[in-house]
């Protein structure tokens, strides 16, 4: 099944349902300051969720852009996960709740007329205390005991940790479905969040019971027509491969999954697409906040063609595919590429022009480090190396993590402190995310293991 036809089925099957189908929110929206990119579904629908809006529908389904900056260090490392993203969502504001969810869940995925996934590779996860859905999956759905697991909060309960220390919002118990691969691995490929409380001020009495019960839930869509279209990662499903492969070309490397030019592609395809839809909106790369994003992703990107021997800017001729494989759902990309690409390219300019010395300096560093036996990047050179050479931090300590090298963070941020009352400028932008998402991440933070330990969990071999 192609994607743009799963899109479809999805918003289809949800309509079926009663659901109004909606339009993505923006990807960048300015109207929500507690976050720099929409990173889920629900985020156009949070005051609809706590009863502050009125409601012209109950029930809603749409395919939400999003982008993660927490899961930038993921994208071409593990074979499921991107910045830029699709989410297919459903939403029910006081009206079905889990019974309805969970059974519309398991009927798009596994009916004939919809997926037709065998529900044999399913299995899904539920809140450690949560018997209703656990009932639900295994008494009415007839899931046996060994394919519903009892989690705790970290990983079924949204967002945050111990339901009441999350940030303040709605939030609720949450079910997760996982496909099983043929390799024995498994992918999670849907998150249905009960969404019953709203949290506010400090615990432990910070959880009050919302006036009505909610649904959000998100399925990747990637995700999804990887698993159909029997793919190894989201990046060979029909959508994304044509950009892998136009991008190995303008590269002049040959595309071959597993290897480090291989990796690099995936990643340029990535950002490439998130960049793409970002300029779109007119979130042009920057020195701040989303725009620094933005920034880092192209100079990421760069960086990747760099250490292919690229010397000239090549990632804006990725503009016109990724608007060409996106154009039945955002027809609207094919009317901005000169535009798109233009800024692209202008950023790509300006890294290209220093890179050389900050790759030079940056490996001098490294061996100045070695012989001294030093295993920390310190904070005052990777300020340096931003003020003088425009290498974002995040790319110095990606670099830095390739050598089993720490980063640090704090040394950075003294040294920038110091280096803005010099120059009075405003350079500092450190690297955010919502509270949603930093909440989630933060609990995720692992020390760094190596490449082959991070990809063999996540199904890259
Ligand atoms: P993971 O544990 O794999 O990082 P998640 O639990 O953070 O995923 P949710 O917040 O539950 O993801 O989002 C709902 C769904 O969106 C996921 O089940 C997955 O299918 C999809 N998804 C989440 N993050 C990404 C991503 N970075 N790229 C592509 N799809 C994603
Ligand atoms: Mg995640
Ligand atoms: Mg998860
Ligand atoms: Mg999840």
């Amino acid at each position: 099944m192609k994607t743009d036809e799963l899109r479809q089925k999805y918003l289809d099957f949800f309509q079926t349902k009663g659901c109004t189908v909606c339009p993505s929110d923006v990807l960048v929206p300015a109207w929500d300051p507690s976050v720099l990119f929409t990173p889920a579904g629900m985020n156009q629908f949070k005051d609809h969720f706590l009863g502050k809006v009125e409601l012209d529908f109950t029930r809603a389904t749409t395919c939400q852009k999003c982008l993660r900056t927490g899961d930038i260090d993921n994208v071409g490392r593990t074979a499921f996960h991107h910045t830029f993203f699709e989410m297919l969502g459903n939403f029910s504001f006081g009206d079905y709740f889990k019974e309805e969810s969970i059974h519309w869940a398991w009927e798009f995925l596994t009916d004939k007329k919809w997926l037709g996934i065998p529900g044999d590779r399913l299995s899904v996860t539920v809140y450690k205390d949560d018997d209703e859905a656990h009932g639900i999956w295994h008494n009415k759905i007839g899931l046996p005991d060994a394919r519903i697991a009892r989690m705790d909060e970290d990983e079924n309960f949204w967002p945050a940790s111990a339901p009441s220390e999350g940030p303040d919002g709605v939030c609720g118990p949450c079910s997760e479905i996982y496909y099983h691969l043929e390799d024995g691995s498994e992918v999670e490929i849907w998150n249905l969040v009960f969404t019953q409380f709203n949290r506010s001020g400090n615990p432990p009495d910070n959880l009050r019971p919302l006036p009505s019960k909610n649904i959000d839930t998100g399925m990747g869509l990637e995700r999804t027509a990887s698993v159909l279209q029997g793919v190894p990662t989201n990046f060979h499903i029909d959508s994304l491969f044509p950009i892998v492969q136009a991008a190995a070309e303008v590269c002049g490397v040959k595309y071959e999954y597993n290897n480090d030019n291989s990796r690099r592609l995936r990643r340029i395809t990535d950002h490439a697409r998130a960049s793409v839809f970002s300029i779109h909106e007119n979130v042009y790369p920057g020195a701040k906040d989303a725009r620094y994003v933005i920034r880092r992703l192209i100079r990421r990107a760069v960086l990747d063609g760099y250490q292919m021997n690229l010397r000239e800017p090549f990632l804006y001729k990725l503009v016109e595919a990724v608007a060409e494989t996106h154009k039945t759902p955002y027809p609207e990309l094919g009317q901005t590429t000169a535009r798109v690409a233009e800024a692209i390219e202008a950023e790509e300019k300006a890294f290209f022009a220093t890179i050389d010395g900050g790759m030079t300096r940056i490996e001098r560093l490294f061996k100045q480090m070695q012989s001294d036996s030093q295993s920390m990047v310190p904070g005052a050179d990777a300020a340096d190396l931003q003020t003088t050479y425009g290498v974002p931090p995040e790319l110095v300590q990606t670099l830095a993590a390739e050598q089993n090298y720490t980063f640090d963070w704090k040394g950075y941020r003294t040294a920038m402190d110091e280096h803005a009352t010099v120059s009075g400028g405003d350079q500092q932008v450190l690297f955010q995310t919502g509270p949603l998402e930093t909440l989630k991440e933060a609990l995720r933070v692992t020390p760094f293991v190596g490449y082959d330990a991070t990809e063999a969990e996540s199904t890259i071999k």
